[in-house]
């Protein structure tokens, strides 16, 4: 293994940049030479290659985005589009790559590796719902924006005793809701995972209102439905004034909390040291506080879970 490339892919999520430093700094202190992929599988069809230096990674390990840039290619998908890219890999000699994205750029990555082409995978999405890792990159940043901001809607929602219904990214999964909601003391958490009864929530609304509470707060994953669905259930429930903040990208910017500053350091080091041992086709992950890799088919057939527990006490400290 002499030349090694990393690329981000999919949505890009804060500690992307520390990431890629990771993987640049690790590979040049390995005596390897490292490029940057810009744009994703699409730099990557078009060979839109950069050697990296230790220089060129300087002054971005606390930035949000990712200076690579991401995309989404259909073309990618195509085995066209694959045989492209493998091209473009071996003219330039490229004898390894480190993909951070999702689990559908793992996918994209393990196309390559069904033919030869040794590839690493760093989960990086906000959403924390790749199979095979407790922790995906961006979690814990999205989640401290959102309590953030919870924590400013709460002033203001006393003000005008209002009940504020919040809703928060995460696709399918309801990791950043649950952590978000029982971080900033909301009363109701609605998250894919667990069933919502809504009378349960008016009910929990109202006997707060009753004991003197001057807001309430209700946290709503995007996977389950909009925020605006549940605002308009409860104003039409309990005629009390109802507002909903969609959070939306704000929660996909900003700098690396020190928790996914950690994360991508260590998960981008071990990429490049698995290239280097001969590993191929796997993703790294973290599992009780391990650094650990799985094959991405492995990952694959696994289903992300989440840790009831935590809305089991959320519930029970909110009442
Ligand atoms: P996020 O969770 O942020 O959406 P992701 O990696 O899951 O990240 P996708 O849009 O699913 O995001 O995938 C990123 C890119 O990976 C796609 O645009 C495509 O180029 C490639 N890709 C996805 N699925 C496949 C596949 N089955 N075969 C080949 N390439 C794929």
């Amino acid at each position: 293994m002499n030349k090694i490339a990393v690329l981000t892919s999919g949505g890009d999520a804060p500690g992307m940049n520390a990431a890629i430093r990771a993987v640049v700094r690790r590979g040049i202190f390995k005596g390897l030479d490292v490029y940057g992929v810009k744009n994703g599988y699409d730099g990557l069809m078009t060979g839109n290659f950069i050697q990296m230096d230790l220089g060129s990674v300087g002054d971005i390990l606390h930035r949000g985005g990712t200076i690579l840039y991401s995309a989404r290619s259909e073309r990618f998908k195509t085995a066209d589009g694959q045989q492209q890219a493998l091209a473009q890999l071996m003219e330039v000699g490229i004898d390894g790559l480190v993909v951070i994205g999702g689990d559908g750029s793992f996918k994209g990555a393990g196309k390559l590796t069904a033919q030869g082409f040794p590839t690493i995978g760093i989960p990086g999405t906000i959403d924390n719902d790749i199979a095979g890792t407790d922790y995906t990159i961006g979690f814990d940043t999205a989640v401290n924006t959102a309590v953030e901001a919870i924590d400013k809607i709460r002033d203001t929602a006393s003000s005008h005793e209002r009940t504020y219904v919040i809703e928060v990214m995460g696709r399918d999964a309801g990791d950043i809701a649950l952590w978000a909601g029982m971080c900033a003391g909301a009363e109701s958490i609605i998250i894919p995972e667990a069933n919502y009864e809504i009378n349960d929530m008016i009910d929990r609304i109202k006997q707060g209102h009753e004991r003197g509470k001057l807001h309430s707060i209700i946290v709503v994953a995007e996977g389950v439905c909009k925020g605006t669905d549940i605002g308009n259930m409860i104003e039409e429930k309990t005629g009390f004034d109802t507002r909903v903040a969609v959070l939306g990208h704000f929660q996909r910017g900003g700098s690396p909390t020190a928790y996914d500053r950690m994360m991508s350091s260590q998960m981008g080091a071990k990429a490049v040291d698995l290239l280097v041992e001969g590993k191929k086709g796997v993703m790294v992950g973290v599992k009780n506080g391990q650094l650990i890799y799985t094959p991405f088919e492995e990952a694959a057939k696994d289903r992300h879970t989440i840790d009831m527990s935590i809305y089991h006490l959320a519930r029970s400290l909110s009442i």
